[in-house]
């Protein structure tokens, strides 16, 4: 029986003979106050970014990542000296595999509620292959993404209070259409929306990415005044205008090019090559 359902069913069903596994305490490493995340809490690359959000009495965590390492993050959880009870709510940033693979299983063992945007629902709930890029035919993959119930829907302008900590909710639509981004003090917990090289989520028209909506949601977060960008894949890192221009232009680029196919706008090429044809110009 593996840790993870000890601790299930002992939630479940409390055995006043069950002895508390020892558990070796280790040292919080909070990146900002009331900041933790998991990757740089193991020292290791475990997967998508996995923000505890430190409220004191109470704490929220941003994605959970893929179920192999849900064991993992559980009890980094508990050798922090958090108790899992005191959990509040799971934030699902958007509905992806690599985020949300482990959140139906998170959630039964916190037995806390789970949160997502309103475009997220139908995902999740429907644990859909397509949508949640848990199964690309063509390149062979194919990882189970169970369903999850979706307890509450939160959008644009809603505050969660985790303890004596509030995170804004933003909705940045562009990587999927359910994309969330949150606030909180000189921070930003910005999702799929860009990483510190630049690149951003990947664009796929099956999951739901939208060009304009996603140029959107960058010049959104280039206008804010926010210190740091707190990703959900690979290292946080110091707001960087220039970086974020450079990808605005790039994405700009795309929506008149054919390189992300039905996400383009248009395609001024083949207008052109019209015009030359109807004119009976050749001009190469
Ligand atoms: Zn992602």
């Amino acid at each position: 029986m593996s840790l993870v359902r000890l601790w299930s069913s002992r939630l479940d069903a409390p055995n006043p003979m069950y002895e508390e596994p020892e558990v070796a305490m280790i040292e919080r490493n909070y990146l900002f106050p009331g900041v933790i995340e998991m990757n740089y809490q193991a020292s290791r690359r475990m997967g998508v970014n996995v923000y505890l959000i430190d409220g004191g009495t109470e704490y929220a965590l941003i994605d959970i990542g893929f179920l192999d390492e849900l064991t993992a993050v559980l009890e980094l959880i508990r050798q922090m000296d958090f108790s899992l009870s005191a959990c509040k709510l799971i934030v699902a940033t958007h509905a992806d595999v690599d985020h949300a693979q482990g959140l139906a299983r998170a959630r039964e063992i916190l037995k806390c509620p789970v949160v997502a945007h309103p475009r997220s629902v139908q995902a999740l709930e429907q644990g859909d292959e397509i949508l949640t890029y848990a199964r690309i035919d063509a390149q062979g993959i194919q990882i189970p993404m169970p369903r999850c119930k979706v307890d509450r829907t939160i959008d644009e302008g809603d505050r969660l209070q985790v303890g004596n900590l509030t995170l804004e909710v933003w909705s940045t639509p562009g990587h999927t259409a359910g994309q969330l981004a949150f606030r909180m003090g000189n921070m930003l917990f910005s999702g799929d929306n860009i990483f510190r090289d630049g690149c951003v989520g990947v664009i796929d028209a099956h999951h739901g990415s939208n060009l304009v909506d996603f140029i959107v949601s960058l010049k959104r977060i280039r206008a804010c005044d926010v210190d740091f960008l707190l990703p959900s894949h690979g290292p946080i890192f110091r707001k960087d205008d220039a970086l974020l221009d450079a990808t605005i232009a790039r994405l700009e680029s795309y929506t008149h090019m054919a390189d992300f196919g039905t996400c383009a706008v248009d395609w001024p090429l083949l207008d052109q090559w019209e015009d030359e044809l109807a004119q009976g110009t050749t001009d190469f």
